[in-house]
């Protein structure tokens, strides 16, 4: 351990960019002089219902850095372990190189989306507590839904790294959902993926508009994705707005 904060420390500002490892709908990844380090480069592209639906959201990339740099770094605070070292330049961040899991994690305070639709209901119901659910991840398959049996059973990850994913998953959030309250932002969902890092739970990927659904408190206008998804408009401009409330309260 001491051997990694040390290199961290010796590799921050100075950190040299090299092969791309894999590219994503939204991010690119690329190696460094450092086996256990990445760099992740957030792109403007923008993808939905599977990759069905495609476009460009203008500075999208530039503005999710930026928004996950900030969360991420909350989470560090808090003592959360993530992928997350630095925020680099406007499009990169330095990352921990995880062995990702192949799951999605979707922690819900308020029914929308898939919710809603599964159990017949109008988006906006409150939840008497949060919901956690489940997807395995695989584009060929669509992401489908699971449950805790099949994650043991076909082996998606061990019992203890589960039952670390799920505590870690509901103390996410908790401290999101007070951060983006006292800035006046309703967390209605939100998906994160984990990996492992030197056999460790570490959360990775992004805490962004693409990932969460995020509401003006009163007047519950949409500030993420689903503005893309559903056509509304406006859609850089929601993100803007995110971004714009959590570097004003960080200051
Ligand atoms: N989500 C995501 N990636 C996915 C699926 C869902 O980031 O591949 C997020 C989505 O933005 C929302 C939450 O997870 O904040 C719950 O999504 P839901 O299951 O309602 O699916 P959706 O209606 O977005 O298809």
């Amino acid at each position: 351990m001491l051997i990694l904060y040390l290199k961290e420390f010796l590799f921050k500002g100075h950190m040299n960019k090299k092969e791309k490892i894999y590219e994503g709908k939204a991010k690119i990844i690329y190696a460094t002089d450092d086996p256990d380090l990445m760099i992740a480069y957030f792109k403007d592209d923008a993808t939905a219902f599977n990759n069905k639906k495609k476009g460009v959201i203008a500075d999208k990339g530039i503005i999710n850095n930026a928004i996950s740099s900030k969360l991420f770094q909350i989470l560090t605070e808090q003592k959360i372990p993530n992928h997350f070292i630095k925020h680099l330049n406007e499009r990169e961040m330095l990352i921990k190189k995880l062995k990702m899991l192949p799951l999605e994690v979707i922690v819900r305070n308020i029914v929308a989306g898939s919710l809603a639709k599964r159990m017949g209901m109008s988006e906006g119901d409150k939840l008497k507590r949060p919901v956690l659910e489940f997807c395995y991840k695989s584009d060929a398959l669509d992401d489908p839904f699971i449950n805790e049996d099949h994650i043991l059973v076909f082996d998606l990850c061990k019992d203890q790294e589960l039952i670390n994913i799920k505590n870690q998953a509901l103390r996410i959030n908790d401290i999101l959902v007070s951060f983006f309250d006292v800035q006046g932002i309703r967390l209605v969902d939100f998906k994160l993926e984990f990996g492992l890092f030197k056999g460790d739970v570490y959360l990775g990927d992004e805490i962004t508009p693409d990932s969460c659904r995020l509401w003006d408190k009163k007047t519950n206008e949409k500030l993420d994705k689903d503005r893309f998804r559903r056509d509304m408009g406006g859609v850089e401009e929601a993100y803007q707005t995110v971004l714009n409330r959590l570097v004003k309260q960080a200051s």
